[in-house]
Formats: C-alpha cells, sequence, structure tokens
C-alpha cells in the first residue's frame, strides 16, 4: 500500500492551493452578488491545466492522471468550490471525446477545450427525467447525413454559459440501450437556453436547454448509436469521486479557517479552542472527511489502473458532499454569529456543496449502485 503522492503530485498540490487561496477564496462571493465570468478569467485558470486535463497531448492537453486531477480538484474548491466544476465537465467531455468522437469532433473541439476557449457542458438530466436517466424522450431523428434533435433537458451546469454540451437523446425504443450521445454546439439555430436562479454555484448558470428542430452532422454522434449511455457512464464514474473531493476541498478549508478562528476567540476568559466540546467537533470532522477523501483517492486509483471502481465511486459520491455540508454547518456555529454573515464563506460554501448532493446523482441512486455491486443485479428494483 502507498498513501503518499508523488514529488510532481505535491508540487501540484502546492501550486493550486495558493493559487486558489491569492486568486479564487478572494473572489468567490461574486457569484452570490450575480456577477457572470468573463472569458479572459477561465483562460487564466486555464494556464494552470484545468482544462486540458484529460485531452490528449497532440491536442494540447496533458492527459494526466486521475490522482492528479483529483487533487486539482480539491485544491481549486478550497478557493472556489464552483471552478472545480470547469475541471469535471472538462474531464469528462475530454475523455468521452478522445475515445469515441470521429477525428474531426476531436480536432474540432479538444484543442479549444485544453485552452478554455470552449466551455462544455452535459445535457441528461429532463423535467421528467432525473435518477431514472434511461427514460428520456429527448428524440434524435437521422435524415440524410444530419441528426434533428427535438427535446427539453433540465437542471444542466453551465447550461448558460457553455458552448458546447454532450447531448443525450434518443435514437431508438427502449431504456438505456436506445441512448445516444451527440456533440451540439449551443450556437446551432433551435438551441435556447433558460437560465435558473439557484441556491448555490450561481457561477455555473444552471438551467434548461431546449431544442427545437437542431439539426447536426451526423459526424457529431459519439461513438456508437445506442451506445451512448452506457458510453457517459464511464466518465460519470470516475467523475463521482472528483464530486466528492470538490466538496471536502470547501470543507477542509472551512476547517482551517474554524481552527484559526477559534484559537483566536476568548470565551470565558480562555481560547475558543481550548474547550473540549469545540475541538472535539473539528476532531470527528476531520476524521469523517478524511475517511471520505480516502475513498474518492482509492476510486481515482483505481481508475489510474485500469480496474473496476463503480462501487467506491458510489461511495464516495453519497458520502463525501454529506460529511462536506455537515462539517461546513458546524463551522457557521463554532464561528458564532459571525457564521451567519454572508462577511464569511461559509454559508455560500455550504449552499454550493449542498447541490452536488444532488447533481451527478443523490445518495438514494448511489446507495442503490453499491447494493447491486454488494447483492448483484438480480436483487435490483430495477429492469432494463
Ligand atoms: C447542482 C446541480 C447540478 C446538476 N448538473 C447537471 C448536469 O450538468 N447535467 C445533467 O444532466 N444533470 C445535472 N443535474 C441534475 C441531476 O443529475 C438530477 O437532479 C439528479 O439525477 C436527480 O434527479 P431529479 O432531480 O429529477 O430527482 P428525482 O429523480 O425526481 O428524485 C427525487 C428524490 O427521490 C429520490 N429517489 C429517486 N428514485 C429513488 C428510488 N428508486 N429510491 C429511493 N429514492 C429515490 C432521489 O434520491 C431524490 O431524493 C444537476 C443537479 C443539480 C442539483
Amino acid at each position: 500500500m502507498e498513501f503518499t503522492f508523488t514529488e510532481e503530485q505535491r508540487l501540484v498540490q502546492q501550486t493550486v492551493r495558493q493559487f486558489a487561496k491569492d486568486k479564487l477564496l478572494p473572489n468567490y462571493s461574486r457569484w452570490d452578488r450575480g456577477e457572470k465570468i468573463g472569458r479572459a478569467e477561465i483562460r487564466e485558470v486555464a494556464e494552470l491545466g484545468i482544462f486540458g486535463l484529460r485531452v490528449p497531448e497532440q491536442f494540447g492537453g496533458q492527459n494526466a492522471d486521475f490522482v492528479t486531477c483529483g487533487i486539482m480538484n480539491e485544491e481549486l474548491s478550497r478557493g472556489d468550490f464552483n471552478y472545480s466544476l470547469f475541471l469535471q465537465l472538462g474531464m469528462m467531455i475530454a475523455e468521452l471525446l478522445a475515445a469515441y468522437a470521429q477525428p474531426e469532433v476531436q480536432a474540432e473541439w479538444l484543442p479549444r477545450m485544453a485552452t478554455g476557449d470552449a466551455v462544455m457542458a452535459i445535457a441528461l438530466t429532463e423535467p421528467a427525467a432525473g435518477s431514472d436517466a434511461a427514460n428520456i424522450t429527448t428524440r434524435a431523428v437521422k435524415t440524410g447525413d444530419a441528426y434533428v434533435l427535438n427535446g427539453e433537458k433540465a437542471s444542466i451546469t453551465f447550461a448558460g454559459n457553455a458552448d458546447a454540451g454532450l447531448v443525450l437523446a434518443r435514437t431508438a425504443k427502449g431504456g438505456a440501450r436506445g441512448i445516444s450521445a451527440f456533440l451540439v454546439p449551443f450556437d446551432a439555430p433551435g438551441v435556447s437556453r433558460q437560465v435558473y436562479n439557484s441556491a448555490g454555484a450561481r457561477l455555473h448558470q444552471r438551467g434548461s436547454l431546449f431544442f427545437d428542430n437542431v439539426r447536426i452532422p451526423a459526424a457529431y454522434l459519439v461513438g456508437d448509436e445506442s451506445g451512448g449511455f452506457y458510453q457517459a457512464m464511464i466518465a460519470f464514474d470516475f467523475n463521482r469521486a472528483l464530486v466528492a473531493l470538490a466538496a471536502l476541498g470547501a470543507a477542509r478549508q472551512s476547517i482551517d479557517e474554524t481552527i484559526e478562528y477559534t484559537k483566536g476567540r476568548q470565551v470565558f476568559g480562555k481560547p475558543l479552542a481550548t474547550f473540549e466540546g469545540v475541538a472535539f467537533q473539528v476532531a470527528e470532522y476531520l476524521t469523517l472527511l478524511e475517511t471520505a477523501r480516502l475513498v474518492a483517492y482509492k476510486c481515482l486509483w483505481l481508475k489510474d489502473q485500469g480496474q473496476r471502481h463503480t462501487q467506491e465511486a458510489a461511495m464516495a459520491k453519497w458520502m463525501g458532499p454529506k460529511v462536506s455540508a455537515e462539517a461546513i454547518h458546524a463551522c457557521m456555529i463554532l464561528h458564532g454569529h459571525y457564521g451567519y454573515s454572508m462577511e464569511v464563506p461559509l454559508e455560500q460554501r455550504w449552499r454550493d456543496v449542498v447541490g452536488f448532493e444532488i447533481g451527478d446523482g443523490t445518495p438514494e441512486v448511489m446507495k442503490g449502485i453499491i447494493a447491486r455491486e454488494a447483492f448483484g443485479k438480480a436483487y435490483t428494483a430495477y429492469k432494463e
């Protein structure tokens, strides 16, 4: 067993942690005030390499190992949870395009993704199909050398600001087996967007996407027709560990701030930190956060080894955001009335993290996956 990061990974950790502290944390509250991120800022973060992590080197990316991607993701979130979604969606889509897209689609989109010039989304969820994702009804019909898309996607991260997305649409009857993936440029005629008033993570402009007779070249089909759902799940698997690490990074930063605060705050003539009722809460959350972190990194390590990691991914995904949200909540209380102010970043972090207890699969769905792996497919409630 080996629990240490390599020398190179430690350097990445230090570099991104410093960047997050100096550049991201002081500006974190902007998104709550309704500010929108500019392309110049996105390109500045792209210089850290976070957009091209899984873009192959020939297209300008790093083809980084998954543990390194996890480290960057965790550290970014210490400064601003929102930024980790650029990394996550960039990784998922690069992975799928590199594995399954036509060479001309790879050549057009992967270099733009690596430089941060193209912000990407994944559009699976629909108004009537979330946890039951194989039940989607958005249709893609082949007409000559094009597909025509019609339908509505709901709750899509970057709906308001993405340039393109991987859109899952039905090409045949049936459940998951009739679903295909398409790279859809969002400036195509017939695409429209509606941004939600989200409780948190407002940089993401989460919202709905509408496809009204959207015509896209047949070459933009990614992978096999009707194989899109299973291909996408490959990326959803490793991304669950990244969602967990993003939440855990935000929580760990909150704990570190709370340690400093409670050392300085005097109550009953002594530092708050000297009371075990305070220090033991911090000790408990450090334990829970580290436990969730280990399962998330184990998932990414398994992915790097080419081994199955579905169960670890689901474990990390339900546990990471949950213990993170609980830890941040405790940090708010330990700050007393200051913790209930928007002058400190705790309540914003809490709202951001809670969204990702839901996004990318709810705790119930994750436990269903763990149970399926443990009991076997014959004992699941769902049949295709
Ligand atoms: C912040 C955020 C970002 C998101 N980003 C994206 C994105 O980029 N792309 C995208 O495609 N989607 C995205 N989503 C959508 C997300 O994947 C779905 O919200 C999620 O899968 C749940 O689906 P739903 O909201 O329809 O809830 P439902 O499926 O209606 O579930 C409602 C509740 O019932 C529970 N439940 C459902 N089925 C069962 C069951 N069998 N047993 C027990 N309990 C059950 C769920 O756990 C949940 O608590 C995002 C969501 C959020 C909140």
